[in-house]
């Protein structure tokens, strides 16, 4: 299981796109996981484990959950 944070709604609004699933599932989600910055849906979330999910950057920094959520 994947803990996801959902995209917030404004901005989803400014982007107006959902992105493609990390896992290639072919669906698209407003989820993602904070820690890795990729998007993952509902399904794979359930299937995968964190381990699984390599970071969108190697040298991207996971802000704290309590830095995002102030963003
Ligand atoms: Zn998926």
């Amino acid at each position: 299981m994947i803990p996801l944070v959902e995209e917030s709604k404004d901005l989803f609004e400014n982007t107006g796109v959902y992105e493609s699933c990390y896992f290639g599932c072919g669906r698209t989600t407003k989820f993602w996981h904070w820690r890795t910055n990729q998007p993952i849906c509902k399904e794979c979330a359930k299937t995968h484990k964190v381990s699984e999910v390599k970071k969108s950057h190697p040298k991207y920094k996971p802000k704290t959950k309590k830095e995002y959520m102030s963003v």
